[in-house]
């Protein structure tokens, strides 16, 4: 086992060796063969991947498992269902040069790289065309420049893809340039890989975040609470001991995490990491993912029921995200106006 501070070569090393194969994890698993065909088939739209840090959470031969089905491909992706499609948030009318999206009002979205350390099925980015996105220098850069040209932006969200999937050297690179943009606030890093591969807290990442003159926030996802094992609970610590707050969203997911029990539960395990819950997203209406869809009504009744049993800390808001709005619509608590 990895000890709690390890080097940077360990989280690439789990990373190269992320299970990408759908018969590995169907023997990892002993998953039942009946359900292969539709899996392999599935994984052709949009592959596999899964860390093994992840799958050491999974239950072994329970297709049920709410770890595994958020990156089990299955046959049903492939059904075609109304109103699912590409870009169900939009992105793509938003996109105002390669590698950078204006959508919010005073943040500015950087699409830092196209890889993930796991490939959730339900994502609203899996018909992203990642491809068209620049890597290093060449195409970060140019978007600082764009960002540092508009004295509205305040704050900059790394995202991807998962951030953390670059290098610290980079990172760092990307870090301090940005700190040299008059007006700039904050740095936000949206990233799942501190729960994907905990041992990606490593002390480089600690040490440019530590250095940052911003004020750093990460905003973390994790869907349930098995997902949060004594590991990650020690990366998270990690974080919050160099000064970063940390921040949880999650997706409301059919089979996984939609009753106010899971999610009471999710915020728990997250708390004691240090994590606070902050958003619960509706599902986008993306190709594929049509059945994790739960209604609004489902939604918004969990929710109340959440509030009922929970402390207001671990209560997170339900959230949509609307084409052409500079911010997320709430769904609970309910707008007044
Ligand atoms: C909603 C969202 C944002 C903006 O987040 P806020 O917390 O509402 O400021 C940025 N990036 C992505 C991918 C989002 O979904
Ligand atoms: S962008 Fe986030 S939700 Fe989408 S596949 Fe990557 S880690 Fe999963």
């Amino acid at each position: 086992m990895p000890n709690s501070l390890t080097s940077a070569a360990s989280w690439r090393e789990e990373f190269a060796q992320a299970v990408r194969e759908v018969d590995e994890l169907w023997r990892l698993l002993d998953l039942p063969v009946d359900d292969l065909p539709g899996a392999r088939a599935a994984a052709e739209d949009f592959p596999l991947m899964v860390p093994r840090p992840y799958l050491s959470r999974i239950r072994k031969g329970d297709l049920q498992d709410p770890l595994l089905l958020q990156m089990l491909p299955q046959g049903r992706e492939r059904d075609f269902v109304p109103g699912y499609d590409d870009d169900p948030v939009g992105e793509s009318l938003a996109t105002c040069q390669p590698g950078l999206l204006r959508k919010y009002h005073g943040r500015a979205l950087m699409i830092c790289t196209s890889a993930c350390a796991i490939h959730c099925r339900y994502c609203f980015r899996r018909h992203y065309p990642y491809a068209e996105r620049p890597r290093g220098p060449a195409w970060w850069q140019p978007a600082l420049a764009a960002i540092a040209a508009d004295p509205s932006v305040e704050e900059i969200i790394l995202s991807g893809g998962d951030p953390l999937t670059l290098p610290d050297s980079e990172l760092a690179a990307i870090a301090q340039a940005a700190a040299l943009v008059p007006g700039l606030k904050r740095l936000r890093i949206h990233t799942r890989l501190p729960i994907m591969i905990p041992q990606r807290v490593c002390p480089e990442l600690l040490a440019w975040l530590s250095d940052l003159p911003l004020q750093a926030v990460m905003v973390l996802h994790a869907n349930h609470p098995n997902e949060v094992d004594a590991e990650v609970t020690a990366a998270c610590r990690r974080l919050t001991a160099a000064g970063i707050p940390l921040l949880n969203q999650a997706v409301l997911l059919g089979e996984i995490n939609d009753s106010a029990s899971v999610q009471l539960a999710l915020g728990e395990r997250l708390l004691a990491a240090g994590v606070i819950p902050y958003y619960l997203h509706v599902l986008d209406r993306v190709a594929g993912a049509a059945h994790f869809a739960r209604s609004d009504d489902q939604a918004q009744a969990l929710m109340a029921e959440l509030h009922r049993i929970a402390p207001g800390y671990l209560v997170p808001r339900l959230v949509r995200e609307v084409p052409g709005e500079t911010g997320k619509r709430w769904l609970w608590p309910m707008a007044e106006n």
